[in-house]
Order: structure tokens, then sequence, then C-alpha cells
């Protein structure tokens, strides 16, 4: 879990940058969950339109993953931090400009 520590390297106002988790890379291991001071994250059963964006291996991997993968509901919370996209072990979340 995060703390109030992490939150003041996160400093940087919220609503400039978002994170993007990449889907054939997302193995809903948590990391990110666990790390983002701001409680952006949500790990969860994927949704069926993702699912089926997914390539043949794609669906395999995620299947044997137990069907989860990671979500940002609270993207609009993200400080810039990069926390997690260091944490990440697959490589899977980026940071992005927010529109
Ligand atoms: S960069 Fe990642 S860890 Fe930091 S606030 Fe944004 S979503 Fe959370």
């Amino acid at each position: 879990m995060s703390t109030a520590d992490d939150r003041a390297h996160c400093d940087d106002a919220p609503g400039k940058l978002i994170p993007v988790v990449d889907i054939r890379r997302c193995e809903a291991k948590q990391d990110c969950v666990e790390v983002c001071p701001y409680d952006v994250f949500e790990v969860r059963r994927i949704d069926d339109a993702d699912f089926a964006r997914l390539s043949l291996l794609g669906k395999l991997r995620n299947i044997v993953h137990g069907r989860r993968l990671a979500y940002t509901p609270r993207a609009a919370d993200c400080h810039g931090c990069g926390l997690c996209v260091s944490a990440c072990p697959e490589k899977a979340i980026k940071l992005s400009r927010a529109r």
C-alpha cells in the first residue's frame, strides 16, 4: 500500500498526465494498485470488448491470468509520479498527456 510519503513524491498537479495500460501486456499482478498513492487503478474482470480486441495468444494469456486486467477508473486523479510505470513487472503502463 502507498503512504503519505509516496504522495509527497507525487507533487505534480493532477490532470496533466494519465496512465495508459497496454492490454496486450497487462497480467493483472496488481503492483500498480499497490503503489499508486492516489488509488487510480482497479484490477478486475476484463471487459468483453477488451477481451475481444486481444489476439488469440493474448486471449490465452489473459485466461491464464484469471481473465483480469488493470483499469484506471480514477485516471483524472493521476499526479504523474511514475511509480506505477516503474512498478509494473510487465512494462504495461505508460504515462500519456491528458486531453
Ligand atoms: S503516475 Fe501512476 S502511481 Fe503516480 S499518481 Fe499517476 S497513476 Fe498513480
